[in-house]
């Protein structure tokens, strides 16, 4: 599938990581010293950049096999039609890696999702970076190992001494999107480097601040949208991350990041859903009552795996985010959207593969 040459579709830029995930799934996560046997292993793309790549381009387009069939019955009554399937947005990756079997696996990943990989760097004698992920079956819930290779190395990272360090910051953004996406498993000078861009030209920037390390302050001011989970909330803010526990609690959480000229504030609360709260009633906003508010999450049928939850609900916010304009863009009906496709992904075992396509969230 090629992402779609359309000019006219709002076009979101993803710069992040690319990994390798290597996922077990075990019965407990292990203390220390102890061996485990896991019930299944499965290799698969993913890094927080790559996941919410595929998750803008899944979540604004049909499943392949249904775009087939759409595509079929219109050329049968039309026969000038050969349009592939519609999508709301176009999306790119910014990011590097190894020229490896994985970085290869990696790029036609994303491609196959309608993702534009241009921006992808295959960067000579580096690893792709690669997660090392346990899943705890019973919950659902992962631990994370993390090697970034050459998510690090190439932009401006470890090893100064490579041609490509310089070059790769000065590009960021490639081309004017509508909506930039970060998060931080790519080095922190990056990331302000692309940030001070984006300001320059006026782009919106969407930050994910995982995994959360203190930011400068300077981050903040500007930021259209920053979506943070309950322990990056605490980390960033230094608040106790037992004030996520309620919404006033989140409110003051929401307040720190607001003070330091954030426009939206949304905290995800995993199976407690999500609370949002905007700079001012009438910023952005169709209606003063949704200045602020706990949104419930959706009903899952079982938690299977939640990785690459966070993700979908990025992808599926940032596409509100894009369709809407900043005349129709409710943040609250964006994260009842988000929440409805985090669940899916949820459900399912996987990083991109557990993703759902926008025709799965009728
Ligand atoms: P991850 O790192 O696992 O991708 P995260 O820690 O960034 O996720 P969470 O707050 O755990 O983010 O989850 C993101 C969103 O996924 C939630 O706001 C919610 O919409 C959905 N979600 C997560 N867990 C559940 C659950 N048990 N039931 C329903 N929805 C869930």
């Amino acid at each position: 599938m090629k992402p779609s040459p359309s000019s006219s579709l709002p076009r979101i830029c993803v710069l992040g990581s690319l990994n390798i995930d290597l996922v077990s799934y075990v019965p407990h996560h292990p203390e220390p010293g102890e061996t485990l046997t896991s019930s299944s292993f499965a290799v698969s793309p993913g890094g927080k950049g790559a996941n919410q790549a595929v998750a803008c381009a899944k979540l604004s387009r049909s499943h392949p096999s249904q775009s087939q069939q759409n595509d079929a019955s219109s050329s049968s009554s039309s026969s000038s039609s050969s349009q592939p399937a519609t999508t709301a947005a176009h999306v790119s990756m910014v990011g590097a890696v190894g020229a490896d079997s994985y970085g290869e696996l990696l790029r036609t990943n994303l491609s196959a999702h309608g993702v534009d990989v241009s921006g992808v760097l295959v960067a000579p004698e580096l690893k792709t970076g690669i997660a090392i992920i346990l899943v705890d079956e019973p919950t659902g819930q992962n631990r994370i190992v993390l090697s970034p290779e050459a998510n690090h190395q190439v932009f401006g990272g470890s090893s100064s001494s490579d041609s490509n360090n310089a070059a790769v910051p000065s590009e960021l953004p490639p081309s004017t999107p509508d909506l930039l996406i970060m998060q931080l498993e790519i080095p922190l000078q990056t990331v302000l480097l692309a940030l001070e861009a984006a300001k320059q030209r006026g782009v919106d920037v969407l930050l994910n601040p995982a995994p959360a390390v203190v930011l400068p302050e300077e981050v903040y001011a500007g930021l259209a949208h920053l979506v943070v989970n309950e322990t990056e909330a605490a980390i960033l803010s230094g608040l106790p991350v037992a004030t996520l526990d309620t919404a006033e609690g989140c409110g003051q959480a929401a307040e720190w990041f607001l003070a330091r000229g954030v426009s939206t504030v949304i905290i995800t609360l995993g199976g407690r859903g999500v609370y949002f709260k905007t700079a001012s009633a009438g910023a952005g906003q169709s209606q003063a009552s949704e200045n602020h508010g706990l949104v419930p999450a959706e009903q899952v049928s079982a938690v299977v795996d939640t990785t690459a939850a966070g993700d979908t609900f990025v992808g599926q916010y940032a596409l509100e985010v894009v369709s809407r304009g900043a005349n129709g863009f409710s943040v609250e009906a964006a994260v009842k959207k988000a929440n409805k496709a985090a669940a899916r992904t949820v459900e399912r075992k996987g990083a991109s593969d557990s993703i759902p396509w926008r025709d799965e969230l009728v």
